[in-house]
């Protein structure tokens, strides 16, 4: 049976590829943040933990932080049998928080990477063990090129996609260095129910659903028009695995090829909930947008410029054609069936916070 050492497996992506190594009967290591007021089982695991037949004998969860050495060597020297492979998926992974947080972000983002790989190196385990590495299509910042691939230059324009970009040349410098198989997944944005709040799509998702149960009057957004390559974290994780499985370490893009603007995103989840919108302009203080249902004028969505970035990257388009020609992967989900998902997720997420009966399950 292989073994993984899965970092940030309480975030959206550690929980899908859970499920999915799982799936193939691996035992796994999850390396996870000790919280000071909950315990150390993330929303995902939990309910991980209470689906899965033997979780906890097959899912072995590590308190840890990447900002700590230790815990990686630690876990590196001792567990048995040997981690096979590891992916470090662990980061500060909100763009705007990263103008905040800039040295914070470097810290874990790109040193946390370094980390991981010194301690690979120092024990001597570039021969035995697999790495993966979660870099991101921020990486490509404001690019030039309509469509982005894996040829396509750099040009970060946040702390979080200069930090991303690091750790991708630590790990291609890893590859020629210490002969280790190391893997750059370059994934663009991929969503699902368990994606975090403070994302636009979950926000989105979030914002209608307590819309349309009556808990709320409106979504207040930033910028409307920038546009992404939204797919299914689901799907994305299943190409991450295969990067991890081909005959030789290669970086591959993964993204649907498709790009819609956050003004689509939101126009598309409230016609789940039978709302058209509207978009108007307006001059209200620091708001200049705002998005009416047509049938009866109610204010849906306002934008706050205050929610505008330093820096923005304004055109995320993925070209995966390397990655379905190496290992035939292509998303499943489509951009309305995402939208859909979350926003019924969602639903029956808050009706059930709030005691009414659930339908389904995130
Ligand atoms: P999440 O933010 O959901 O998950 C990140 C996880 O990393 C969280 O569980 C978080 O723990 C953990 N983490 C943060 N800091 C540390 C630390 N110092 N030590 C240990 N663990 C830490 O992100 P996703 O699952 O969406 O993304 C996974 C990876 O893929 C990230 O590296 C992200 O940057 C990258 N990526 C994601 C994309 C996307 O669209 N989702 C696109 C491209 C790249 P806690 O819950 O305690 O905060
Ligand atoms: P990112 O692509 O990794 O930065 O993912 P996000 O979901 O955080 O942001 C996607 C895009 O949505 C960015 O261009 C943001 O500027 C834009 N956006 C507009 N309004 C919001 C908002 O309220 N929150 C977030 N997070 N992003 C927003």
């Amino acid at each position: 049976m292989p073994t993984a050492l899965v970092t940030g497996i309480g975030g959206q992506d550690g929980s899908y590829l859970c499920e999915l190594l799982l799936q193939k009967d691996y035992t796994i290591h999850g390396l996870l943040r000790q919280r000071s007021s909950a315990p150390c089982m993330s929303e995902h695991m939990s309910h991980l933990a209470a689906s899965i037949k033997n979780f906890r004998a097959r899912v072995i969860l590590h308190v840890g932080d990447v900002l700590d050495p230790f815990c990686i060597l630690k876990i590196l020297s001792t567990v048995s049998p040997p981690i096979d492979e590891i992916y470090h998926l662990a980061a500060q992974s909100h763009v705007a928080l990263s103008f905040h947080l800039q040295l914070y972000t470097c810290d874990v983002n790109a040193l946390g990477t370094v980390r991981i790989l010194q301690a690979i190196t120092t024990l001597g385990l570039q021969a035995r063990v697999k790495f993966y590495n979660a870099c991101s299509s921020e990486m490509y910042g404001q690019a030039a090129q309509s469509e982005q691939d894996e040829k396509t230059p750099f040009q970060p324009v946040s702390p979080y996609a200069s930090s991303k970009a690091f750790s991708f040349w630590l790990v291609a410098s890893a590859r020629i260095a210490y002969g280790l198989f190391a893997v750059n997944g370059i994934l663009f944005n991929h969503e699902s129910p368990r994606r975090g709040l403070d994302f636009v799509t979950r926000k989105i998702s979030h914002g209608v659903a307590q819309i349309h149960l009556g808990n709320a009057c409106t979504i207040e957004l930033g910028n409307l028009d920038a546009r992404r390559d939204w797919g299914h974290a689901r799907d994305y994780m299943r190409g991450v695995y295969d990067m991890m499985h081909q005959r030789a370490p290669e970086d591959f893009v993964l993204a649907t090829g498709e790009s819609r603007s956050v003004r689509d995103f939101a126009e598309a989840a409230f016609r789940v909930v039978g709302v058209e919108l509207r978009l108007l302009s307006w001059s209200g203080v620091g708001t200049k947008e705002i998005g009416l249902d047509r049938r009866n004028g109610q204010i849906q969505v306002k934008v706050n410029e205050e929610l505008y970035r330093p820096a923005e990257v304004w055109h995320l388009q993925g070209c995966a054609s390397k990655a379905w020609e190496a290992f035939n992967w292509k998303p499943d989900v489509s951009f309305e069936d995402l939208v859909r998902e979350m926003v019924e997720a969602d639903i029956a997420l808050l009706k059930a916070q709030n005691g009414m009966p659930m339908k389904s399950k995130i």
